[in-house]
């Protein structure tokens, strides 16, 4: 992987306007000047997350983020004099010398850009790849699930915002005795062996395939902010024959995304909702960036299942809804799984109620009226084939699931052993 150290302004059709801009504003930020290049990007419309001033770790506490290797140098990025601008996601952090970036997990120390966020997960759990959901991607497997504090995005109802809206730092305590994760892994982990514990690339392969998990899941927080971890982990695991699982809000700009995409088998992508200005009222993301994104994954031959959270007053418009479904049938096709999930009350969302499960019910209407061949409705117990798959020749349920089990699965070589019929997926 190549550190980007060129503008990408100079790939684009600049007007002569632009050009003077771009020239004061680069002169500008290379003499340190950090605001007037920020000023430039806000009058292109550009995207800067927030960043935390002056916030990273120093003295005692970064010597031992390094000795522990929990820092690395970032994978891609400009280097701008002193200062330094990730270009992983739409964001586009500008940091100044000890800065912290909008995710919470890169800094940048003399120049350079470091991830907080290698090989220090802060959870670890076992899941069926239901869970994720997957439900076209090997029917029933176990998926060694992790994730690092941290997230690009910044959404209203996050479930895991412990983690998500967390730094490096409060999860982990690099000032206790190593604890060096590889098989066997000790039954049993307490929090504050988790919280000193690394758990390196080559080593979560091995842990995986030791634990008997056909695939490792980047989830619970945000795979793209812990992006050089996910990348060495999944280059590592690729290599050992796992399988590996991207759960993604899907922020992230194209050329990270075709470098991490080829390791990548299978992408959960969250497409929150339809509509731009909602996207960024609730999730402070950019819509076209998503939609970007499922295409990347599609056309690079990654296996997706979209998800969609339908939370009341926000993205539960029909209107809305039939448009992303039209979307996803005319790009990827009526083939990709889609999930309608159920909103429940969360984070800075906890006056709202649960989505009403009519609702629900006539969104997984309005995409099958729109061609969606695979349709779930996901976070509601007791609804009734919310999560079978039927066949879409004959109509008869080729796998059957409990919420996260399999509780029948017909299928025969990918095939609906009535009709023949292929059914889309990721089997064997
Ligand atoms: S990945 Fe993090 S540091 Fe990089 S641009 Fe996005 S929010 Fe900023």
């Amino acid at each position: 992987m190549v550190q980007e150290t060129s503008s990408p302004l100079t790939e684009a059709r600049l007007t002569r306007r632009d050009a003077i801009i771009c020239s004061i504003a680069a002169a500008a930020v290379l003499a340190g000047a950090g605001t007037l290049w920020r000023k430039f990007f806000s009058s292109k419309g550009g995207d800067i997350g927030s960043v935390f001033k002056g916030d990273a770790p120093k003295g005692e506490l970064w010597e031992l983020w390094k000795k522990r290797g929990w820092a690395k140098e970032g994978y891609h990025y400009m280097k701008l004099g002193c200062n330094v601008q990730c270009t992983i996601c739409p964001n586009n952090c500008l940091l100044e010398p000890d800065d912290r970036s909008h995710c919470r997990n890169k800094i940048n120390k003399d120049g350079i850009l470091y991830t907080l966020a290698y090989a220090n997960p802060c959870t670890l759990h076992i899941d069926p790849v239901e869970k994720k959901p997957l439900y076209h991607f090997f029917p029933g497997s176990r998926s060694f699930s992790l994730a690092t504090a941290g997230c690009v995005l910044r959404c209203l109802n996050c479930q895991n915002w412990e983690i998500s809206q967390k730094k490096p730092e409060e999860t982990k305590d690099a000032y206790g005795p190593e604890l060096r994760l590889r098989p066997p892994i000790p039954s049993g982990l307490r929090p504050e062996d988790m919280a000193r514990s690394s758990l390196f690339p080559d080593d979560l392969a091995a842990v995986a395939k030791a634990t008997g998990c056909l695939s490792i899941s980047y989830t619970y927080s945000e795979p793209i902010a812990y992006y050089e971890y996910t990348y060495d982990s999944c280059k590592a695991a690729r290599a050992a024959g796992v399988k590996n699982v991207l759960v993604t809000g899907a922020s992230i700009e194209e050329r990270p995304l075709r470098d991490l995409s080829q390791y990548i088998d299978a992408a959960h992508v969250d497409l929150k909702g339809f509509d731009d200005a909602l996207y960024h009222k609730l999730n402070s993301g950019k819509l076209q960036t998503v939609l970007n994104t499922i295409k990347t994954l599609k056309s690079m031959g990654v296996w997706i299942e979209i998800i969609n959270l339908v939370v009341p007053a926000y993205t539960d418009d029909l209107t809305s809804i039939r448009r992303m479904c039209a979307w996803l049938v005319k790009n990827v096709g009526p083939d990709t799984p889609l999930h309608f999930s159920r909103f429940h009350p969360q984070h800075k969302l906890n006056h709202l109620s649960p989505t009403p499960v009519e609702i629900l019910l006539q969104a997984q209407s309005a995409a099958r009226d729109a061609g969606m061949r695979y349709v779930y409705v996901g976070n509601v117990a007791g609804l009734r084939d919310s999560g079978t798959t039927f066949c879409p020749g004959c109509r008869r349920p080729v796998i059957e699931r409990d919420i996260f089990a399999v509780t029948a699965n017909r299928l025969s070589d990918g095939k609906c052993p009535a009709c023949q019929t292929s059914i889309a997926g990721v089997w064997s």
